[in-house]
């Protein structure tokens, strides 16, 4: 009876190491967090079956002197946060837009953790226009914009707006790890064991 329990223990251990093998960073956007969908998208995230090894609301401390905001009320180290994870979109024109945007209240962060994380996140995710979002995924389901509130004429960008699409998750395994430590700093994963793992992976 012995060696079917070592061997089922060998089995869950394989497992727990395999789930380890990668993490992503995903953030509930404002919108997601004012519009009441933080246990909507966390819930779609524990069905699929990830370990969260993170989580906390955060919300960027506004600058203020003498009572009156300053910086744009931002401050300093959030803005170097915010600039730092989007720094690939840098040379677009809604840069700026974007950063002030992630900063304008709280945000739900987390890390969810196993094989193939990071690619199955986005999916679960969807593209980054709402309205192109297949059904079924978050953006599809609970997002819907396409262009600006603003009048074409009054938008100086020349694209469609799609700001407001709830929720980011990493796209690579090495943006995962990045934005991790970006948003969490270093060691603030929590270390644990699915009871479920060895129902979840054979
Ligand atoms: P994704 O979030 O799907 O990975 P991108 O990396 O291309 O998409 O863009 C990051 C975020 O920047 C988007 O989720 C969206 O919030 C914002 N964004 C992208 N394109 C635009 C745009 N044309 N106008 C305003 N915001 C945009």
């Amino acid at each position: 009876a012995a060696a079917p329990a070592r061997a089922a223990t060998r089995r869950h251990a394989a497992a727990t190491l395999s789930i380890r093998s990668e993490i992503s960073y995903v953030m509930i956007k404002p919108d997601g967090v004012q519009r009441g969908l933080v246990g909507e998208i966390i819930g779609r995230f524990e069905r699929k079956g990830f370990k969260l090894v993170a989580l906390k609301l955060f919300q960027c401390p506004k600058q203020v002197s003498g009572g009156v905001a300053v910086g744009g009320g931002v401050c300093c180290n959030c803005l170097d946060i915010a600039e730092e994870h989007y720094k690939d979109l840098s040379s677009k024109p809604f840069f700026g837009a974007l950063v002030e945007y992630i900063l304008s209240g709280p945000v739900v962060c987390m890390v969810w953790e196993g094989a193939g994380v990071v690619k199955s996140a986005r999916k679960l995710i969807g593209a980054t226009n709402p309205l192109e979002a297949e059904p079924g995924t978050i953006r599809g389901d609970l997002a819907v914009q396409a262009r600006g509130r603003q009048p074409a004429w009054l938008c100086p960008l020349k694209w469609p707006l799609v700001g407001r699409n709830v929720v980011h998750g990493s796209d690579s395994a090495e943006n995962g790890e990045r934005e991790t430590a970006l948003w969490f700093g270093k060691d603030a994963l929590v270390s644990w064991e699915p009871a479920l793992a060895p129902w979840l992976i054979e």
